[in-house]
C-alpha cells in the first residue's frame, strides 16, 4: 500500500524537467552547442566569489563541531541579525532577529507557510502566470488553491478580477515578483491598490487575508526598477525569500522566512510556521551555508551577463515579429505563441531543438517560457531559428 497522491506526483514528471532531460539527450547526439535549452531556470553566473571566502575562512576559523552541528531549528542568532541588518538598511523596515526563521530554501519555507494559514475549507489565490509547483504544495494542506487569471498584456494584477474571487474562505494570497514566468516587477502602485482591496476584504470577512510574497527573484531587476518590499505596503505580509537565485546556490537550499512584528498575530504566526516546519521534517537549515549568509547577507549579484542576454533575446524576438511582456526581472522571458497555441509552437521548435516551455503549466495558455539563464552564444544562435519558426507559420 502506498499513496496514490504521492505516486501520481512522482509519477507524472514536470514538463519542463521533461523537457530539460530531452535536452540533454539530444546534446549527446547533435552536439551540447546544437541544442538550445531555455527549459531550466538554474543560475547561469558563478557564486560572487565572496561566499566561496566566507566558506574558506569559515572552515578554517570555526571549531568543526560548530560548523557541521544542528543550530537552532529557527536558525543562527547571527544569521536572523545579519539578514535583519541588511534589510532594515536596504528598506529601513524594522526587523527584527526574532521575525526570521532560517529556511532551506522557498520551496520548503512555502510548504510550511501553506500548512499554517490552511485552516479548514481555506482557499489560496494566485495571479497567473504562476509557479506550478504552487499547486502541490497548497494541495497537499487540504486547501484549494483558485487562480486570478493573467492580466494580458502587461502581466501586472487584474484587481476586478482579485475581488471576484475573494471569499471568506481567502487565507492569502500568493505573490511572486520578480515573476516566474513572466519576468514582469508588480509596481508600487499595484502593490497599493491591491494593499486597498484586501485590507477592505479583511474588514468585511473579519479575518486577514495575508499575502504570501514569493521572493527568489527579489535582487534580480534591470534598469533600475525597483522591486518594492511588500511588507512595507501591506503589514499582513508573509515573506519567503531564498538565495537559491540571488547568489547562485540553488543546490545549497538557504533563505528565510519573515513575519512582521505589526502582521496580525504575529508571534503566534510565527510559532505555527516552525510547527508546521517541524511536522514537514524541518530541523534547521544547513548549518554551514547558516553562517556563510551571516557574513554574505548583504551581497548582492552581479547581473551583467543577465541583462545582456534578455536585452539580446528580447530585441532580437521584436525584431523577428514576436510579442513579449516587458522583462524587467528574474530571468524569464514570457512570449506570446505565433498562431495561438504554445504547446504546439514549441513541439515544433522542439523538432529545431530550440527548447521551450508552453505556459499551460503557468496557469496561461498562449504563452511560452524562455529562461535565459544561459550562455550568450546559445542566444545569438538561436535567435535564426526563433525567426526561422515565425516565418515557416
Ligand atoms: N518560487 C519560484 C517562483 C521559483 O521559481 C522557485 C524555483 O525556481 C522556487 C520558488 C523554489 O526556489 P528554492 O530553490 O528557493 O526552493
Amino acid at each position: 500500500m502506498y499513496n496514490e497522491k504521492a505516486y501520481a506526483l512522482g509519477a507524472n514528471r514536470s514538463c519542463i524537467r521533461d523537457l530539460f532531460e530531452y535536452g540533454q539527450q539530444r546534446a549527446a547526439i547533435v552536439g551540447k552547442e546544437n541544442v538550445y535549452d531555455y527549459s531550466l531556470g538554474n543560475p547561469s553566473i558563478p557564486s560572487p566569489a565572496a561566499v566561496n571566502d566566507a566558506i574558506r575562512a569559515i572552515l578554517s576559523d570555526t571549531d568543526s563541531l560548530a560548523v557541521h552541528g544542528y543550530t537552532s531549528a529557527v536558525g543562527d542568532l547571527q544569521t536572523r541579525q545579519a539578514i535583519a541588518d541588511d534589510l532594515n538598511s536596504r528598506y529601513n523596515a524594522g526587523v527584527l532577529p526574532q521575525e526570521l526563521f532560517i529556511g532551506c530554501g522557498a520551496a520548503p519555507e512555502l510548504c510550511a507557510v501553506f500548512k499554517t494559514l490552511a485552516v479548514p475549507g481555506a482557499e489560496f489565490l494566485v495571479i497567473a502566470p504562476f509557479f506550478p509547483e504552487y499547486r502541490p504544495w497548497v494541495e497537499e494542506t487540504g486547501a484549494t488553491l483558485r487562480v486570478v487569471p493573467a492580466d494580458i498584456p502587461n502581466f501586472q494584477i487584474d484587481l476586478n478580477a482579485v475581488e471576484q474571487m475573494l471569499t471568506p474562505n481567502t487565507c492569502a494570497l500568493i505573490l511572486n515578483s520578480p515573476n516566474n514566468p513572466s519576468g514582469t516587477v508588480y509596481t508600487a502602485h499595484t502593490l497599493t491598490a491591491l494593499a486597498d482591496l484586501l485590507t477592505k476584504k479583511s474588514e468585511e470577512y473579519g479575518h486577514p487575508i495575508y499575502i504570501v510574497a514569493d521572493e527568489p527573484y527579489r535582487e534580480l531587476a534591470y534598469d533600475g526598477v525597483e522591486v518594492p518590499f511588500i511588507p512595507t505596503i501591506y503589514k499582513n505580509t508573509i515573506v519567503c525569500y531564498s538565495y537559491s537565485k540571488s547568489l547562485s546556490l540553488p543546490g545549497e537550499r538557504i533563505g528565510y522566512v519573515y513575519v512582521p512584528g505589526g502582521a496580525t498575530d504575529s508571534a503566534a504566526l510565527y510559532a505555527a510556521i516552525a510547527g508546521a516546519a517541524r511536522a514537514l521534517g524541518h530541523v534547521c537549515a544547513p548549518s554551514l551555508w547558516q553562517k556563510v549568509i551571516a557574513r554574505c547577507a548583504g551581497l548582492r549579484p552581479d547581473l551583467e551577463a543577465y541583462d545582456r542576454n534578455r536585452k539580446a533575446l528580447y530585441e532580437g524576438l521584436l525584431a523577428a515579429g514576436y510579442e513579449t511582456a516587458k522583462p524587467d526581472g528574474a530571468f524569464y522571458l514570457f512570449v506570446k505563441a505565433p498562431g495561438g497555441d504554445a504547446v504546439a509552437f514549441s513541439e515544433k521548435a522542439k523538432k529545431k531543438d530550440l527548447l521551450l516551455v508552453p505556459g499551460d503549466g503557468f496557469g496561461c495558455p498562449g504563452y511560452f517560457r524562455v529562461c535565459y539563464c544561459v550562455s550568450f552564444e546559445m542566444i545569438q544562435k538561436s535567435l535564426p531559428v526563433f525567426a526561422s519558426l515565425i516565418q515557416d507559420l
